[in-house]
């Protein structure tokens, strides 16, 4: 089939046909389910019942299955469970060991191997945390934990601690206790739904913590963090979309990492969403051997855009336990984003950022444009590393004093422009 990263041994194309490639919108169809009926494999419960969820169903559809994936499969149900939808998992190549979507769903052995400065709360959430489910860091929103369920679990998970509970968190929210939190703190006016999947809720149950959040007056904004349009686009029903409309303002930030994750059912998916009225962004985790590559990244937000989504943040992979063969360098991150602002749409650059171990937040970091700086110049360079100055000049000038050689121009007389003027 298709392998899309510089994989070892194989030759690729040159970069401009290699973009193209990457940014076509492909359909697996049905796939390995191709006896399933139009109906069944469209439905969102079927397809979760379906999930790819124990080693021997991953050894039977994946024939090519490495030692390292065995191994770690047979562990992953002890740290963080294996799950694959089957409309995702039709998007693996099963004949490339090195495939980025692979990568991202199947355990390795690699995970139970972890360095001392790693951790399993990387971003220290519970120590934010004032209510079960809750984590204030920052001064007007919040992150609002909903559920330990997803839709299929991603191998790099920053709250796998929780997430799927195969390590015995025990996570249960108490929605009463949240939204009283929300409700008793004024100077919360973001709520941001996350997990876990809050798209994995019935639309009842999801129109009716919109509804307790919305009742609050100071909530002026609502989000939704989810990986559902991208695991599970049969999730994004009609009535999900009429659901989420009743809402407004909201947004919705997905997960992508490769563009090949743009099928034609996402696009479509996000098609509903955008209709909507919701604004779609997109969050990317920089991950080793899956888009750690000029080509790929560039492909990947270019796509995001023709599915209308905003790439909104890339994030350094977190030090959590027993990720270090998807963490790739800061450096490589800084590459990545010098290759990207302004050789493309400013609108299809997202921030690049570091969750600061320890409860720090986000913290953004970008190739250096700025060269020097004085109190009346700042020196700077642009995409192609041409040096410019620019003069901000000491003095400023005096209010109410037309400068002398200023040359008014003139007015021009308004104009009347009749249908057909333009064509
Ligand atoms: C990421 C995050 C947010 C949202 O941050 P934005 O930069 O506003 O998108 C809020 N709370 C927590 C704990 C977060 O990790």
């Amino acid at each position: 089939m298709h392998s899309d990263t510089s994989s070892p041994g194989g030759e690729d194309p040159p970069p401009g046909q290699r973009l193209t490639q990457l940014k076509q919108f492909h359909s697996a169809g049905r796939g390995f389910w191709r006896d399933v009926s139009e109906a069944d494999w469209n439905d969102w419960h079927w397809q979760l019942k379906h999930r790819i969820s124990s080693l021997e169903q991953l050894e039977r559809l994946l024939p090519s299955l490495t030692p390292e994936e065995h191994a770690g499969t047979q562990l992953a149900n002890h740290k963080l469970a294996l799950g694959i939808t089957p409309y995702f998992f039709n998007l693996i190549d099963p004949a490339d060991e090195h495939c980025p979507i692979r990568r991202q769903v199947v355990p390795r052995v690699e995970e139970t191997h972890s360095a001392s400065w790693e951790l399993s709360d990387p971003c220290g959430e519970d120590s934010h945390s004032p209510v079960p489910g809750l984590v204030h860091r920052y001064p007007d929103r919040v992150l609002f934990l909903v559920t330990d369920r997803c839709a299929s679990y991603c191998r790099y998970c920053t709250r796998s601690r929780l997430v799927s509970n195969a390590s015995g968190y025990d996570f249960h929210p108490h929605f009463d206790q949240q939204i009283a939190y929300i409700r008793n703190h004024p100077e919360i006016r973001d709520v941001l739904l996350s997990g876990g999947d809050p798209l994995l809720f019935s639309d009842e149950k999801l129109d009716h913590l919109l509804s307790q959040l919305r009742a609050i007056p100071h909530v002026e904004f609502l989000r939704i963090g989810t990986r559902i349009p991208v695991f599970l686009p049969q999730r994004i029903t009609p009535q999900l979309c009429a659901t989420l409309k009743k809402h407004h303002p909201l947004f919705i930030s997905i997960h992508t990492n490769h563009p090949r994750e743009l099928t034609i059912e996402v696009r479509e998916a996000l098609g509903r969403l955008a209709d909507a009225g919701v604004p779609l962004g997109n969050q990317t985790v920089l991950l080793r051997h899956v888009n750690d590559d000029v080509t790929v990244m560039q492909a990947l937000v270019q796509k995001l855009l023709m599915c209308r989504v905003k790439p909104y943040y890339i994030y350094q992979c977190d030090p959590i336990s027993g990720s270090a063969h998807l963490r790739t360098s800061v450096a490589k991150g800084l590459e990545l984003m010098e290759a990207l602002r302004g050789h493309t749409s400013g609108y299809a650059v997202p921030t690049y950022v570091i969750d600061a171990p320890g409860g720090g937040g986000k913290v953004p970091v970008s190739p250096e444009y700025v060269l020097s700086r004085a109190a009346d110049r700042v020196v700077i360079r642009n995409y192609e590393g041409k040096v410019f100055e620019y003069i901000e000049g000491a003095k400023r000038p005096t209010a109410f004093k037309v400068s002398e050689n200023f040359d008014a121009p003139a007015v021009p007389s308004p104009q009347v422009v009749e249908p057909g003027m333009w064509r």
